[in-house]
């Protein structure tokens, strides 16, 4: 039984890491008119209001995207990430915040295609409703690990692949990676984007040491701590591992990051991460 739901998260640090490095990689894979896919295994329910009581009841958008809302004068990708959030809120004021499909959705052009998997039944119809009249997205409510193995490699021979679980289940940290592995094999040129949570280091850097030994090139890691990694239940971190990153993102993540960490820490305990795990 799934009992995540994305509405309590929507718009904290993690989701603007997650979705600043995934505007990043969408709008470089625009520069070519060569159509692309974008592959999302785990959608959520697409867009999320902030006023609903899940997102008032932890209110975790405020240390993320609130504290970013007004600041004038920041770096050019940064802003390229609040264009997006902005247009979906249609007005000066943060009422809500996309969810990763709707990034894509709006960023993707006539044509390309969104393959997006989510198996929450709620999510499911929200996304499925919101995603109906547009005709270059297929929502499937299935597995997404299962999903991306079976669209790679697609025919576009270009995709940018989301893999962002709730690791609500503990095997969801080795599927991620085992899943990964097999879809390189299958589709090595594609761009993969795995988001990670620090809630026990242990467990990342086993997933960090799993893809190094893979033999898969040219892997980065990008990483935006709130508070100092803890031996108690909490969330402290996270994180974006990059399969065949565009050659840019590094240099924008190491101009971003440190900004970030010192915007969105919690009393000066902001981090980051900015590492090759894997040379090209
Ligand atoms: N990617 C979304 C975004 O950035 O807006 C958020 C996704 S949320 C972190 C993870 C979602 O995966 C949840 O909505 C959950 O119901 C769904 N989910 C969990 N296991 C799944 C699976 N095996 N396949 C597809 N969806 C799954």
């Amino acid at each position: 039984m799934l009992s995540y739901r994305h509405s309590f998260h929507a718009g904290n640090y993690a989701d603007v890491l997650k979705h600043l490095v995934q505007v990043r990689i969408l709008n470089y894979f625009c520069q070519k008119d060569k159509p692309f896919c974008y592959i999302d295994s785990h959608a959520g329910a697409g867009g999320y209001e902030l006023s609903s009581d899940h997102a008032q009841q932890t209110q975790e958008y405020q240390d993320g995207i609130q504290r970013l809302w007004q600041i004038e004068g920041l770096p050019e990708s940064l802003q390229s990430y609040l264009e997006e959030i902005r247009a979906f809120n249609g007005s000066k004021e943060l009422i809500r915040y996309p969810g990763s499909p709707t990034i894509a959705q709006q960023i993707l052009r006539r044509q390309d295609k969104l393959w997006l998997y989510e198996l929450h039944p709620t999510d499911y119809k929200i996304l499925s409703d919101h995603c109906q009249e547009d005709r270059r997205i297929r929502c499937e409510q299935s597995d997404g690990f299962q999903g991306l193995i079976a669209k790679v490699p697609p025919l576009e021979r270009r995709a940018v692949v989301l893999m962002d679980p709730p690791y609500e289940l503990k095997e969801d940290y080795q599927r991620c990676i085992t899943t990964l592995i097999k879809a390189n094999r299958r589709f090595a040129t594609g761009c993969y984007a795995l988001w990670y949570p620090v809630v026990a280091r242990e467990r990342i850097n086993k997933m960090e040491a799993e893809l190094v030994a893979s033999g898969i090139r040219n892997i980065q890691l990008f990483e935006l701590g709130q508070s100092k990694d803890t031996e108690t239940f909490g969330m402290t971190a996270a994180g974006m591992i990059v399969i065949n990153p565009p050659w840019t993102l590094m240099q924008e993540m190491q101009q971003c990051l440190p900004l970030l960490a010192e915007l969105l820490g919690k009393e000066g305990h902001g981090h980051f991460r900015c590492e090759t795990l894997v040379e090209e």
